[in-house]
């Protein structure tokens, strides 16, 4: 197994992107520890479900837009699993909306979760992992960072600043063998793009040139590769997972 011995913290752990990435994560041989904002219920199943195919996991709440909760998340997990060695910042939020009429505190709502909650995890986790000289940071961007969606102009901003973000964490990290990096992923399917108008839904199919929605499973494929030891050579790049939307 590819990451034995590994511990894992991934935001947003209990649906959608992030539950897959908890399972492969898991199927490889890592402890996980699946942060959750508010469905505890689900977190849980997840945590079952892993522990069902082996191994020790944890489900723990807190939301990673308010400050102090990624050293507790990062605390929790030293304390009950010895390490954090993979940092996975999945955890997201739209509040979509048209830049006319876009109110301060939606804005901030998606700054906090999407660009302050990667922040303040990435600090936490890396002044664990330089201690141990190891490490993997991988961070759930989106291809909304780098061609832009009308009616997401928050949303698309930070998904561009977690880009900027860990290249520069790359940079200040390599030295210690801690590699960064973003997998960005297209149109998915989850809770996230489930209640798309399917107008909007169409439209969005028409750009995908394997004509599909990707599924959370593949994106957590290629957050797994990162985090492997065959990818100890990769860092400050970002990794997109689209079908070719892009292209
Ligand atoms: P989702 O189904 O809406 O799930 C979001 C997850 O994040 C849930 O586990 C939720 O926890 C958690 N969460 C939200 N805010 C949080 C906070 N402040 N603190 C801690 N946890 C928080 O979303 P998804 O579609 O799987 O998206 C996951 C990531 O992929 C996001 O970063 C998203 O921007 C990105 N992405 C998604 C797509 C797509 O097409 N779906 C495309 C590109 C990028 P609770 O269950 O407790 O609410």
């Amino acid at each position: 197994m590819l990451l034995e011995n590994r511990v894992a913290l991934v935001t947003g752990g209990s649906r959608g992107i992030g539950r897959a990435i908890c399972l492969a994560l898991a199927a490889q041989g890592a402890s996980v520890v699946v942060n959750y904002r508010s469905r505890e219920p689900e977190a849980q199943a997840v945590v079952d479900q892993m522990v069902a195919g082996g191994g020790r996991h944890v489900a723990v709440s807190g939301d990673v837009g308010q400050p102090g909760v990624a050293s507790e998340l990062v605390e929790s997990c030293v304390r009950r699993f010895g390490s954090v060695d993979i940092l996975v910042n999945n955890a997201g939020i739209t509040r979509d909306g048209l830049v006319l009429r876009l109110s301060d505190e939606r804005w901030r709502e998606v700054m906090d979760t999407n660009l302050y909650g990667v922040f303040s995890c990435t600090r936490a986790a890396s002044r664990f992992m330089v201690k141990r000289r190891w490490g993997r940071i991988v961070t759930i961007g989106s291809v909304a960072g780098q061609a832009g969606n009308p009616g997401q102009s928050s949303y698309c901003a930070a998904k561009a600043g977690v880009a900027g973000f860990t290249r520069a964490v790359a940079r200040e990290l390599a030295p210690r063998a801690i590699t960064a990096n973003v997998v960005a992923p297209g149109f998915i399917t989850t809770e996230m793009t489930g209640d798309l108008d399917p107008e909007t839904r169409r439209a969005l199919l028409d750009r995908v040139p394997l004509g599909r929605a990707g599924t959370p499973e593949e994106v957590a494929a290629a957050v797994v590769f990162l985090c492997g030891e065959g990818a100890a050579y990769i860092t400050g790049q970002v990794l997109v997972v689209d079908g070719g939307m892009l292209a």
